[in-house]
């Protein structure tokens, strides 16, 4: 079942949690809805859900409209963080409920309500403890009784509220990989809400950044870290260094460095730059000078924090920890930094991006003799 939002707007008293979301999900796919506390994410599932009455805009499942659809109608399943298992019925008998309260002729027969809360037990990798009760269950176990009762119903779609917050790290990603393999089995239209961008990309198909009641960007998971649509983006997914450049005609100037860029912007402008995008390189070569500050060897990574000789601003920096620049790094060792890629946005004096990213991957810079004063 594909899904259509249009210009979906709702309000709180006088805050706006959603202002004109317009999405389109494709049937059976995985997509995470990300962002920050306050985003809009959860707001949004519960509109789809038919928890939350919208103020405008549509919301269409196929062809149908179900902007008006009751939450029963829309046949959608839901998980929460702290889904609530009736505690007084077995494991067996919680997945098997939402068949039980099925309206007449819907109700399957007493038989094949046992037949199917087994084979979901089976699909949900809980065989063997359908006669424990909840109490009796760890946290990632209850999370599965819950997603198996809400396919009971075979929904059409799937809305799962930040279903592994509650859990601890190794569980969350146990149950993250499992959750992929499962939802490649059913097929069913899966739509989830995260805080975490490590568990939105490594689960999703695709994307949505949220910030602020608005979507940000959509994106496969690629798109949205590689091509970071808006400097919100590109600071929210993963670490960032900000420097301030300028662009004239096709080249990237920070502060004497030259940079080649198909960039169409002119004048000055946000540079973006992730720590694993900035090399360092022989004292010989073009890059920004720098000295560093800490070293912190970390498994197969080596971070560093630099300061910048021209204005002191620090940056992070990410090698492998095999990298034999990586070896003899130590706080205030000489170094020169060179972007090897970057994102770059017109200078604005307001928050909002006008503008699209422009990211150079493995950008070099321009033969020496070629540098310009900033
Ligand atoms: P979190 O990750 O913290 O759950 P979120 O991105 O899911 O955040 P929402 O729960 O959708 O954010 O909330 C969006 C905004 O709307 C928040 O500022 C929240 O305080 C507000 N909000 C949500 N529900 C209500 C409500 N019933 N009444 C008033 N304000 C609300």
């Amino acid at each position: 079942m594909d899904i259509t939002i249009k210009n979906v707007r709702k309000t709180f008293a006088d805050f706006p949690a959603l202002t004109g979301v317009d999405l389109h999900i494709e049937s059976g796919e995985l997509i995470a809805l990300l962002g920050p506390s306050g985003s809009g994410k959860t707001t949004l599932l519960r509109a789809l859900a038919g928890l939350e009455p919208i103020d405008a805009g549509q919301i269409l499942f196929g062809a149908t409209d179900a902007t008006n659809l009751s939450v029963q109608a829309r046949k959608v399943g839901f998980v929460f963080q702290h889904y609530a298992l009736f505690k007084h019925m077995t494991v067996a008998e919680n997945i098997a409920f939402s068949l039980s309260v099925r309206e007449g002729k819907t109700r399957p027969t007493s038989a094949e309500q046992k037949r199917r809360a087994s084979e979901l037990l089976e699909l949900v990798q809980l065989k063997g403890l359908e006669k424990r009760y909840p109490a009796q269950l760890s946290g990632g176990q209850k999370q599965r009784v819950a997603l198996a009762r809400a396919l009971a119903i075979e929904p059409r779609v799937l809305l799962l509220d930040e279903p592994f917050g509650a859990l601890d790290a190794k569980v969350r990603k146990d149950l993250r990989r499992w959750l992929r393999e499962l939802h490649d089995k059913t097929g069913v239209t899966t739509v989830f809400v995260t805080h975490d961008q490590e568990e939105a990309l490594e689960l999703a198909d695709r994307v949505v950044v949220m910030s602020r009641g608005r979507i940000e960007q959509v994106g496969t998971t690629a798109e949205v870290y590689e091509q970071p649509a808006t400097p919100f983006v590109f600071d929210f997914l993963g670490s960032v260094n900000l420097l301030a450049g300028e662009v004239q005609n096709g080249k990237l100037r920070l502060n004497g460095l030259s940079l080649p860029t198909d960039s169409q912007l002119s004048g000055p402008v946000d540079v973006y730059v992730r720590p694993h995008d900035l090399r360092l390189v022989e004292q010989t070569s073009d890059g920004l000078d720098a000295r560093i500050i800490s070293v912190q060897r970390t498994g197969p990574l080596v971070k560093a924090v630099a300061a910048l000789a021209h204005d002191a601003s620090k940056m992070d920096i990410e090698l492998g920890h095999l990298d034999p620049m990586a070896l003899a790094l130590k706080p205030g060792t000489a170094v020169r930094l060179l972007p090897v890629s970057f994102g770059l946005f017109a200078r604005t004096p307001h928050a909002e991006v006008q503008t699209l990213p422009d990211v150079v991957p493995n950008a070099v810079p321009e033969q020496r003799g070629d540098r310009a004063r900033a």
